[in-house]
């Protein structure tokens, strides 16, 4: 699970999980605007990114727990993949709470993408975190939209590779939300635990169910520039509606029409918690 907030993500297991930090760059938010204005423009015909006060993402679409992104925004990669292929390891269950305190933020605001708890849903499923203990202010973002796809990149990927393109090895990472306000997308969703070990990529994309899902849908995503050594997934988006659609995100199926509307802060820290230890 990855989790950006004013942001904290907090795993909890029987043993204590390993916990690896980072320092990360954090370019200014006119400096971002002036990257992912020439990275995007390479991908999408029309693109205008800014920085404006952070829209009160408790209110619709959002409906977000906090109003903002606030505050010492931080990334955690929890557990990983490895986790789950290819037979699930049913005791890797966090905590939030736990989380928030291993990335240093009791209270954090978590925002991110990851997997339900089994135990509390009864069967496996994508998670949609948004989970709040503390109210703050609400500072400035990068506001990013983005129409008409003209690339091969997703949204994401194209801000991630073009953060590495400009920033080289100092490690950026972002996160945040993001709106697709017209156009459709293929979202994954995980089905229940599979009874038989998944090996191989083949495998997991069988077990995996694809649907095109259709605007609005409401995107929570975290992608750092490149890896740091710590087997990070680098980029991960989850997106959830109010009609009922909602799951892991992949790119947009109508470049033509497609409309994104984002708003993301870039983070501190990274904590890498419970690394996998085979992947
Ligand atoms: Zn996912």
């Amino acid at each position: 699970m990855r989790l950006l907030g004013r942001f904290g993500w907090t795993g909890y297991v029987a043993m204590a999980a390993s916990i690896e930090k980072s320092v990360l760059h954090v370019p200014s938010l006119e400096e971002l605007c002036e990257v992912l204005q020439d990275g995007l423009k390479r991908n999408f015909a029309e693109v205008q990114v800014s920085v404006v006060d952070c829209p009160d993402l408790t209110q619709e679409p959002f409906i977000f727990a906090a109003a903002g992104l606030c505050g010492n925004p931080r990334v955690a990669d929890v557990g990983g993949v490895s986790h789950l292929l290819p037979l699930p390891q049913t005791d890797k269950i966090y905590n939030l709470n736990t989380i928030a305190k291993e990335v240093e933020l009791p209270g954090a605001f978590v925002l991110g993408a990851g997997a339900a708890s089994f135990k509390a849903v009864g069967v496996n499923a994508e998670l949609m975190p948004n989970v709040f203990t503390r109210g703050n202010g609400k500072p400035e973002v990068v506001e990013v939209r983005s129409c008409r796809r003209t690339g091969e990149s997703n949204f994401v990927s194209c801000m991630r590779e073009t953060l590495a393109k400009r920033f080289g090895d100092k490690p950026v990472a972002m996160g945040g939300t993001f709106l697709i306000q017209k156009g459709k997308a293929k979202i994954h969703v995980m089905p229940d635990f599979s009874p038989c070990p998944l090996n191989s990529d083949e495998e997991l994309n069988n077990w995996l169910k694809f649907f095109d899902m259709g605007a609005p849908l409401i995107c929570q995503s975290v992608f750092v520039s490149h890896d740091l050594g710590f087997d990070l997934r680098v980029e991960h988006t989850h997106c959830f509606s109010h009609h009922g659609e909602g799951g892991h995100y992949h790119y947009d199926t109508t470049p033509d029409t497609v409309e994104y509307l984002g708003y993301f802060l870039p983070a501190d820290y990274l904590y890498r918690i419970d690394r996998p230890k085979k992947t």
